[in-house]
């Protein structure tokens, strides 16, 4: 059976909202679906996940929902219309709502001008306009326009992060990460993450709600960069944001950047997902660029453990072409003499890391065809995935929610298990579902991770062997 390793993300939107168009973006490969809280209502992406759950169920194919919120994204007023502002015009920035001079643009954040400094860099609508403070009046902030462009409304505002005070949650982060949690996401990312506390009110709301989901800090503020250790620890995975990340940065920064966050993650032992323009091109093309295809090669070649499409699916005209193409890339370079998966570091205490390691070792020395964990929570096949086996993770649990989650996971394929605690008998019943789907045969191999006893979480202590009979 040949198996794409690296996993697949897809941002949902108008173009594959269908039950018809998710079951033909599942059957394209995605594993991760990505709900843009940054556009839409409550009611369309209720709409939207009910449709995923239908359109999973009838594929038999786990797929992970992960809401991603807005995050403190700050953002212009509202002019009369649509103008031009031309490069080199004087220009004053305002705290608020609404402007009727072209000059005088309003900006949505309190205490603007205690907020900026002289010389500072501000970037409008993606970084399409700049401009450089050159003064600051009492509440007004005088600025040279350094980089001119249409001013419409609403448009993102990046001001220096270092001395914003916005809080890392707002309001509608509030009430949309809620509504996720009622809907019963099983993955919540976080947007504009600046420091390791942020995630950490992410995470006080979902335990307040009994329902501790994954949470992926997504990279993409210098903050973020400078503390990066410690953001992605406090993590439980971390997304490149490329798109935001290169408003901040020059786009020199990005890749190296990109790097960066791999190797930093590697070290504290969380998944990656890179993301943003990874085939930008397909929202409108039905085939990628060359360069586009050797960026999605080259990130499953550096290690990441998933690939982001973002407007490729939720708006483009080619969403389905667009996630094969993904995914045949990916299998490519995965089938490539040049791709050799490197484990991530481990603690040298854990009994379940070693195990996993030990498990991967084992499998090829005795030629497995499979790893399988047998799994609560799933922790056991991230270890196993993180250690980056050379054969497919067959991950069986029977918690639904455990499946889902493991679909980001490299590598792991989940299936469904009965709740049997008899180790024997779960062995054989792994045997002949394995066969049964057409997965394995008579006289193969494959090597078992699991806790015993059965069905505890976080027990992962044992390693068999056993052939298929
Ligand atoms: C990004 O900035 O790259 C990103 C993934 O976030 P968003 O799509 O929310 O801008």
């Amino acid at each position: 059976m040949k198996v794409r390793r690296a996993k697949l993300v897809c941002t949902l939107g108008p173009a594959c909202d269908t039950e018809g168009g998710l079951g033909q973006l599942i059957e394209a490969g995605m594993d991760v679906a990505r709900f843009n809280f940054s556009h839409g209502t409550h009611e369309e992406h209720g709409g939207r996940f009910e449709r995923l759950r239908v359109a999973s169920e009838a594929k038999k194919k786990p797929v992970a929902a992960l809401q991603d919120l807005c995050g403190p994204k700050i953002r212009t007023g509202v002019f009369p219309a649509r103008y031009q502002l031309p490069t080199g015009a004087e220009v004053t920035l305002v705290e608020g709502e609404e402007s009727k001079d072209e000059r005088v643009i309003p900006i949505q954040y309190e205490g603007l001008a205690g907020d900026v400094r002289v010389s500072d860099r501000i970037l409008f609508d993606d970084g399409r306009i700049g401009l450089l403070v050159v003064g600051i009046e009492g509440d007004r902030v005088k600025a040279t326009v350094t980089q001119g462009g249409e001013m419409r409304n609403h448009v993102g505002v990046h001001l220096p992060s270092k001395t914003m005070r916005v809080g890392a949650l707002t309001e509608k982060d509030k009430e949309d990460l809620n509504f996720g949690l009622s809907l019963g996401v099983d993955y919540v990312a976080l947007s504009f993450v600046r420091r390791a506390e942020d995630i950490a009110l992410v995470r006080e709301i979902c335990n307040e709600w009994g329902r501790p989901v994954p949470i992926i800090a997504k990279i993409e503020t210098p903050d973020a960069v400078e503390n990066l250790e410690s953001v992605i620890a406090a993590s439980d995975g971390v997304m490149v944001a490329r798109g935001d990340l290169g408003v901040e940065f020059p786009p020199e920064r990005v890749p190296v950047i990109q790097r960066q966050i791999l190797g930093v993650a590697r070290r504290v032992r969380r998944p990656v997902i890179v993301a943003t323009e990874m085939l930008q091109s397909m929202t409108k093309s039905p085939r990628p660029t060359r360069a586009e295809a050797s960026d999605v090669a080259n990130a499953v070649y550096s290690g990441t453990d998933a690939l982001m499409l973002s407007g490729e699916t939720a708006t483009g005209d080619f969403p389905f072409v667009s996630a094969e193409m993904m995914s045949r890339i990916a299998m490519e370079a995965e089938g490539s003499p040049f791709y050799e998966p490197v484990p991530y570091a481990t603690r040298a205490t854990s009994v379940a890391e070693a195990i996993a390691r030990g498990a991967v070792n084992t499998a090829k020395e005795i030629g497995a065809k499979y790893l399988v964990a047998f799994t609560e929570s799933g922790s056991s096949a991230m270890n196993v995935s993180l250690a980056r086996p050379h054969v497919p993770i067959i991950a069986f649990s029977p918690s639904p929610q455990a499946r889902r989650v493991m679909a980001l996971y490299w590598g792991v394929i989940p299936r469904e298990m009965p709740q049997v605690n008899d180790t024997d008998r779960l062995v054989d019943w792994c045997s002949a579902d394995l066969m049964g789907a057409g997965l394995a045969g008579p006289g193969e191999r494959v090597v078992i991770v699991f806790g015993a006893p059965i069905g505890v979480r976080g027990t992962t202590n044992t390693i068999r062997v056993h052939v298929i009979r």
